[in-house]
């Protein structure tokens, strides 16, 4: 098994297009790390450079004690799952599992040995005689995984593996390929626009927007000390809101606020008005979702909106004022200016 290093990786597209910028990124062997960020923040650069599909332009990627800049991809020892798994219709289960072995003249019983492994690490006995049209849409993305497992890699790749399965499905398969890694322990990178799916599976996850790295850290991390503005809305749902610091500075005290703060505060740190919060604010409901044991109500303030948090069913109408306040160890502050945590 090996760890992962991007040392100050760039990739440039067409001299002018800067994919990532300036990555270092250490993933310790074992480690299951989560690349998240906006469409088009370059995540999948990332992963295709240490893939080997994708040439570095600056720095260097190391795989264990290897730096692979240029290495082919096979020469790598990693294997990638991606959204779309073709699975060879014609062919059983255990023939899809086995054919990247056979190519590799694998012998036989080693070939067995691996795949009836990966079998029983994902479920798969039952239907290794099966063909993929007899799967449903989770077995057969297991397969895909199985393909993966049974090349017994350095490192495995992942990049938006669960995107073509429904809601209920991805959750499942989310907490099978956890569950899986953690049982194998092989270095993993795993790539997603999706803050849940990072949050719930990643060891560690990198934060990535617009080819910067953001921030790195564990769920914990990420979402109690956020490095910046960014970070601190792109995890959490709802997301954090933000406030100019001098519209509550009255509630907040003014040594309270530091000079050229914005103010953030997640959902959980907003309640209704009662004794021993900051406050009271007042508001306007702008929007109600009730999901039965919570309810997330959105509150205009001036020209900032808040979402606030009751617990149970609310009955609030849109257009009603609302008294609220916040709680003082949740709130976050943010330079107005650069972002950065203050
Ligand atoms: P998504 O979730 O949409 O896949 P991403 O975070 O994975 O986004 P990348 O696919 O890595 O982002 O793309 C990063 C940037 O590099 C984007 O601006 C994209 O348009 C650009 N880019 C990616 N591949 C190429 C390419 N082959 N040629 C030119 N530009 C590219």
């Amino acid at each position: 098994m090996a760890g992962v290093c991007f040392e100050a990786v760039g990739k440039t597209f067409g001299g002018s297009v800067h994919a990532v910028r300036d990555l270092s990124l250490d993933i310790p062997d074992g480690e299951f790390m989560v690349l998240v960020g906006p469409s088009g923040s370059g995540k999948t650069t990332a992963l295709r450079m240490l893939a080997g599909l994708e040439s570095v332009t600056t720095g260097s990627i190391a795989i264990g004690e290897r730096v692979v800049n240029t290495m082919a991809p096979r020469e790598r020892d990693i294997a990638m799952v991606f959204q779309d798994y073709a699975l060879y219709p014609q062919w059983s289960v255990f023939d899809n599992l086995a054919f990247g072995l056979r190519r590799r003249k694998v012998p036989r019983d080693e070939i067995s040995r691996r795949v009836n492994e990966a079998a029983r690490v994902l479920d798969l006995e039952p239907y290794l005689q099966r063909r993929p049209g007899q799967l449903s849409g989770g077995q057969a993305q297991r397969v895909a995984l199985g393909r993966a497992l049974v090349r017994e890699p350095q490192v495995f790749l992942m990049d938006e593996p669960l995107s073509n399965l429904d809601a209920k499905l991805r959750t499942q398969t989310r907490g099978e390929i956890r569950r899986l890694q953690q049982e194998v322990r092989t270095t993993t990178v795993y790539v997603t626009h999706d803050q849940v799916e990072a949050m719930t599976m990643g060891d560690r996850i990198a934060v990535m927007n617009h080819g910067l790295l953001e921030q790195v850290g564990t769920p914990e991390q990420l979402y109690e000390q956020p490095a910046n503005r960014f970070v601190a809305g792109f995890i959490g749902s709802p997301a954090m809101s933000f406030i100019e610091a001098r519209s509550v500075a009255s509630v907040l005290g003014s040594a309270d606020v530091p000079e050229g703060a914005v103010v953030g505060v997640r959902p959980e740190h907003a309640r209704p008005w009662r004794e021993g919060l900051i406050g009271p604010l007042r508001g306007t409901v702008a929007f109600v979702e009730a999901l039965g044991r919570e309810t997330f109500v959105g509150v205009d303030v001036g020209d900032t909106r808040l979402v606030v948090f009751e617990e149970g069913r609310a009955t609030r109408d849109v257009g009603e004022e609302i008294e609220f306040g916040l709680v003082h160890s949740g709130l976050r502050y943010f330079d107005a200016e650069t972002g950065a945590a203050r």
